[in-house]
């Protein structure tokens, strides 16, 4: 029995893949984009979320830290994150909300108990489950576990990755799924490497493997201003996309803030800070997309 490490469960969502779905968020993950929505998910164990505009200064999480990683520092409340060993007892001690302990172990057969429970929803809608992140793959065993076992269910599923893992992994979950959520940056290598941190060769490899297999594929395109969001860029990916059977469709998102927050709630350094794209950037790109055979779709 598979036990993973998840920061969430998202019922009733439209935007991760076709009809209702409740998507399972998993932690950890290999790239480290600036315009990242979900950073909370980069770390693959806990992760501490502090909001201070919600203390109360009642000093409970001084009380229940061991490490010293929450003091009085001349009367005001500090926190040392390089003395914090996320051991997640200053949330539970918190009163007013201030401190969110983000990750839980579970296992996967007792993450498809909670999910069938929207099996109606599903039937309905044409929906499923999809398994996000963060990226999934990097906890293979409890992924698949949570895929085979939607399959007994009769219920659908997708998988959402980056596609940086390696390619047995990628294919094993492919074969185990309904759908695959193929997240794309950015064609050029050194502008993906710029904005992600790490190489896209990997990652391209195992699309062109993906993109002949037999299950469909639909990519995501994060728009992110200053990144990706010139004709030359989108019209490389479309391309890229065109040659290969298995994509179905190409959905563009547009960069929005909500990371921004979090980040700085997280203790992370502060990413990347931009306008969202305009609607008429957005058609106007998907648009040029368009151009090159594969349905588009902006979300
Ligand atoms: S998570 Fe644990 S170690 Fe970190 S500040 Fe809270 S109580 Fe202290
Ligand atoms: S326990 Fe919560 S409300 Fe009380 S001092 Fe700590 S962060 Fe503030």
């Amino acid at each position: 029995m598979a036990i993973g490490t998840i920061f969430n469960i998202q019922r009733f969502s439209v935007a991760d893949g076709p009809g209702i779905r409740t998507t399972v968020f998993l932690k950890g993950c290999n790239l480290r984009c600036s315009w990242c929505h979900n950073p909370e998910s980069w770390d693959p164990g806990r992760s501490i979320e502090v909001f201070p505009e919600r203390c109360i200064g009642c000093g409970e999480c001084v009380q229940a830290c061991r490490h010293g990683a929450r003091f009085l520092d001349g009367g005001a409340l500090s926190f040392d994150r390089t003395l914090c060993r996320r051991c997640g007892a200053c949330a539970e001690a918190c009163v007013a909300d201030a401190i969110r302990s983000i990750g839980e172990e579970r296992s996967a057969q007792d993450v498809l108990r909670e999910v069938e429970r929207d099996a109606p929803f599903f039937v309905e809608s044409g929906g499923g489950v999809t398994i996000s992140g963060g990226e999934p793959l990097l906890q293979p065993e409890f992924v698949l576990e949570l895929l085979r076992g939607c399959a007994d269910r009769g219920l659908s599923s997708a998988v959402d990755t980056a596609g940086n893992v390696a390619w047995p992994t990628l294919s094993e979950a492919a074969r185990a799924t309904d759908l695959v959520l193929f997240d794309m940056k950015a064609l050029d290598s050194e502008l993906h490497r710029r904005g992600t941190g790490v190489s896209n060769a990997l990652i391209l490899a195992n699309l062109e493997r993906l993109g002949h297999g037999a299950t469909p594929i639909w990519i995501r395109v994060p728009l992110v201003p200053g990144f990706n969001d010139s004709e030359s860029e989108l019209s490389a990916i479309a391309a890229f996309c065109s040659r290969l059977p298995a994509v179905k469709r190409i959905e563009i998102l547009g960069y929005h803030r909500l990371g921004e927050g979090k980040r700085s709630r997280l203790g992370l350094d502060r990413g990347l800070d931009a306008e969202p794209p305009s609607e008429q950037a957005l058609a106007r790109l998907a648009g040029v997309a368009a151009a090159f055979g594969k349905p588009v779709f902006v979300r």
